[in-house]
């Protein structure tokens, strides 16, 4: 569990790409920045790891790549404090900008194998989410509702209804949408009824699955 200097040099010629890519937020840049993403990876990667890439961490899951955790994260507009709500915990990388950026993060992985890794590697980075759970991301954390802003990090082909319910108003749900090809889409609750709808491009994600495995 090793973070040298070359490291942060890998990490400092990462964000300038990320830049050059149009990634303008500097607190997200800043997190990117700090965190050791090849501790989120098998050792055997750590080579890689700040290449912007996405990489296989197990239970024919990835880790994303990291240009798409920026601007996921960019379009979350992120204040400290923020109650936010992360669908497929996966590796736990995004969770931790998340988490970096000062928000309280509530994270849902239906993996348990990799729920189980990243549970305990998290506090070991000094990685702090507010609450981890074992479960299906379509259902949201309703005990936990309302969220100021919801990342969805998996291909979805359909809005999961139960996660508009649980976002504030002016709350914003972050969700790449489509089956091979997703479309990164924002939606921001204007009213009890009424989202507002941006599309940013296609991404390419793992699919968002239904139940827990
Ligand atoms: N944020 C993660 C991305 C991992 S890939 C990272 O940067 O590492 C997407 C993750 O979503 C996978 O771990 C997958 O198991 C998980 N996932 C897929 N469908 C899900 C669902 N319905 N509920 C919760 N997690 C889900």
């Amino acid at each position: 569990m090793k973070d040298t200097a070359k490291h942060q040099g890998l990490r400092n010629q990462l964000v300038k790409q990320l830049e050059d890519k149009g990634i303008k937020d500097i607190n997200v840049l800043n997190a990117i920045k700090k965190i050791p993403r090849h501790l989120f990876l098998n050792s055997s990667f750590e080579d890689f790891a700040y290449q912007d890439k996405a990489f296989p961490i197990g239970a024919g899951q990835t880790i994303s790549q990291p240009y798409t955790v920026a601007f996921q994260s960019e379009l979350l507009q992120v204040e400290k404090d923020h109650k936010i709500l992360e669908i497929g915990t996966g590796s736990g990388y995004q969770t931790a900008v998340l988490v970096t950026l000062g928000a309280k993060v509530y994270s849902i992985e239906r993996q348990n194998e990799l729920f189980k890794t990243t549970k305990l590697l998290l506090p070991k980075l000094g990685i702090r989410p507010s609450h981890l759970t074992f479960g299906d991301g379509y259902k949201g954390l309703p005990q936990f509702a309302p969220f100021d802003s919801i990342i969805v990090t998996a291909g979805a082909p359909i809005i999961p209804q139960a996660l508009l319910s649980q976002l504030k108003i002016g709350g914003r749900l972050v969700i790449p949408l489509g089956d091979d090809v997703q479309v990164m889409t924002l939606l921001v609750r204007k009213n009890e009824t009424q989202f507002e709808k941006t599309e940013f491009g296609d991404f390419r994600f793992v699919p968002l699955l239904e139940n827990k495995n």
